[in-house]
């Protein structure tokens, strides 16, 4: 399968030129026949990586408590959505669900909405939500507009593909991939006027992405509109940087970004400072990981599920809770953004002045 996909792109170049890193992306995530995410299902243990939702239940459930208290202080209107893009294996979903059983009036007022692109993926979401209705669309265009949203997403915006440009002779050129000894190989397309970047060395690198600030565009769009709130966590900074932040995943470990495409899973960083920025209005707030589900109450959930656990099954909760909480793992690479509307709402998990 890879060499085929390999096979498509070296064709591609030969005939067209090299290609900017935006379109090796897409090509590699989304090719209706060999993207990585349209073959296949890669999460979880034997997946290539693991996300957070699959790492232990208490994260969907911490979301649960998040979206439940914005519903409540929205007014608990008796219509919302409750919407999700890129939603995995919908286990997030599931467990937000039910953690949210017993809020009075929830569950009555929601209808469940997910935008996801992958076939494969969606098979598996309706199977974790066999229990509940759920409406799948192909973009966020399509999501009903007649309601309150509350929108959520983990590791949906770090799959949506950048550009990278490359610093040199005091001007910024687009990363480009092209063949080298007839294997594909980084090298540098034509100019691109940056307006907003100064000075940098030669060989940096700067990316951004189109593509992310579209989708959350229309998300912050919607909320502003419909009114709502939308959480967004992602591996990201808090402050916009230089630097290549291009990676490949497969099998747990990480590869090189051009040596199987459509066989590893490819990400970046999100620039949190430019997406709460794209919705100033909506009373952005940036946590850690850590310290949102800690203030949200982590680890009072974990103490609940250890009092009924069993000695393997207490080891798999300590040993989750470290994997998503602690400095050293997900805790404060992980990001999480929230915007409101009405603005005024304070929304739960975050404290003034703290990333
Ligand atoms: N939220 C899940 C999955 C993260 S992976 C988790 O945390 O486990 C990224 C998800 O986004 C996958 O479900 C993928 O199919 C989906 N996706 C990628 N690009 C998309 C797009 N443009 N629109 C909607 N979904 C997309």
């Amino acid at each position: 399968m890879s060499s085929s996909l390999n096979d498509l792109i070296k064709a591609h170049i030969r005939q067209h030129g090299p290609m900017t890193v935006q379109d090796y992306w897409v090509l590699c995530l989304a090719h209706p026949q060999h993207g990585y995410y349209r073959k296949q299902d890669p999460f979880g243990r034997q997946g290539d990586f693991i996300t957070a939702p699959e790492i232990s239940q208490m994260f969907g459930e911490i979301l649960g408590i998040w979206a439940a208290d914005l519903w409540m202080k929205l007014g608990s209107p008796s219509n919302f959505l409750l919407a999700e893009c890129g939603a995995g294996r919908g286990t997030m979903l599931g467990d937000l669900l039910r953690a949210t059983k017993n809020v009075p009036g929830f569950h009555d007022a929601m209808s469940v909405q997910i935008v996801e692109t992958s076939e494969t993926l969606r098979k598996v979401q309706a199977d974790t939500l066999a229990d509940y209705k759920v409406t799948w669309h192909d973009t966020i265009d399509e999501l009903p507009a007649n309601a309150p949203i509350i929108f959520v997403t983990n590791e949906f915006l770090d799959a949506l593909p950048i550009r990278q440009v490359v610093r040199a002779k005091g001007q910024w050129f687009e990363r480009v991939i092209g063949l080298q000894d007839d294997k594909l190989s980084f090298g540098r397309g034509g100019v691109v006027p940056m307006s907003d970047k100064v000075e940098a060395n030669d060989g940096t690198i700067f990316e951004f992405s189109p593509a992310r600030d579209n989708i959350w565009r229309q998300i912050a769009e919607r909320v502003r509109t419909q009114t709502g709130g939308a959480l967004t966590i992602d591996y990201g900074h808090a402050v916009t940087g230089f630097g290549n932040t291009l990676q490949a995943v497969k099998d747990h470990a990480y590869c090189d970004v051009l040596e199987t495409p459509g066989d590893a899973d490819i990400t970046s960083h999100v620039d949190f400072a430019r997406l709460s920025d794209m919705a100033k209005d909506l009373n952005p707030r940036l946590a850690t990981q850590r310290d949102f589900l800690t203030r949200l109450g982590i680890h009072i959930r974990a103490k609940t599920l250890l009092a009924k656990a069993n000695e393997q099954q207490a080891a798999d909760i300590q040993s989750a809770l470290e994997r998503l909480t602690s400095k050293e793992q997900m805790g404060d690479m992980f990001k999480v953004l929230a915007i409101v509307s009405p603005s005024t709402i304070d929304t739960a998990g975050f404290v003034d002045g703290q990333a």
